[in-house]
């Protein structure tokens, strides 16, 4: 479902040029859950942001779900990122100055959902997430679990086919941790495909196929039963 071919990024800050992505080659099936592992710089992160169409790469091929990236229009990339694809992030990224309902309704608003439908949705995401009792809460009021869980039930509520998870535990203690891992993994047997960085060995657990990067390559694939 997705197919990525030889990709390259390269930043270029005051002359320096770094090469983040030095030719990576992957495949993902639907509904796979893959861990993307390797040390600090490895250029995780920047693959996560150009599977989520959130940047380009500067060279190599994109497949997703059978159209190649590289022809789409921008707003069919846009289109693709609001509908398609969820993100979770280890800063929770939550909008602070709107409440936890306000921040889980934004993908629908996006999408123009239908005011009824949509509340219809977000009511049971918050259920879901077990954070329906925070509704009216600012992100600030929230504890780190609770940020997640609603940055999660964000993600979730246009049920998207692909979530993209960086270090979704990053900020958390063990117990919420596992918490939010446990929802993850509920997502995935539910259809939705995942891909997450982590250096988490428990959160990489969850995964069926670990992809450990080094330098902006691809060094090893470990494959879980
Ligand atoms: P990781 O997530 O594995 O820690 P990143 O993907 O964030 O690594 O970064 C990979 C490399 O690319 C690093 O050397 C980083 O400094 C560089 N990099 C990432 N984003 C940018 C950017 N926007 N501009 C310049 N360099 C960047
Ligand atoms: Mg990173």
């Amino acid at each position: 479902m997705i197919q990525i071919v030889n990709l390259q990024k390269f930043f270029t800050t005051e002359e320096v040029e770094t090469t983040a992505l030095n030719g990576i080659s992957m495949s993902v099936k639907d509904g796979e859950f893959v861990a993307i592992m390797g040390p600090s710089g490895c250029g995780k992160s920047t693959l996560l942001t150009i599977l989520g169409l959130l940047d380009n790469p500067s060279e190599g091929d994109y497949n997703f779900y059978g159209t190649e990236v590289a022809k789409m229009t921008e707003r069919q990339r846009a289109q693709l990122r609001k509908g398609s694809i969820g993100f979770v992030f280890q800063s929770f990224n939550l909008i602070d100055e709107l409440t936890v309902y306000e921040n889980v309704e934004l993908p629908l608003l996006y999408l123009k959902t239908p005011a009824d439908e949509r509340k219809q949705r977000v009511e049971e995401v918050l259920e879901r997430m077990s954070i329906m009792h925070r509704r009216n809460h600012f992100p600030q009021q929230l504890s780190g679990g609770q940020q997640q869980r609603t940055a999660i039930a964000r993600a979730v509520v246009a049920k998207p086919k692909l979530i993209l998870a960086d270090e979704p535990t990053g900020n958390l203690d063990s117990k919420n941790g596992e918490e939010v891992m446990k929802l993850l993994g509920e997502l995935n047997d539910e259809g939705t495909t995942i891909i997450m960085v982590t250096h988490s060995p428990y959160d990489a657990g969850f995964a069926h196929r670990i992809v450990n990067l080094f330098d902006g390559k691809v060094v090893t694939e470990n494959f879980h039963v």
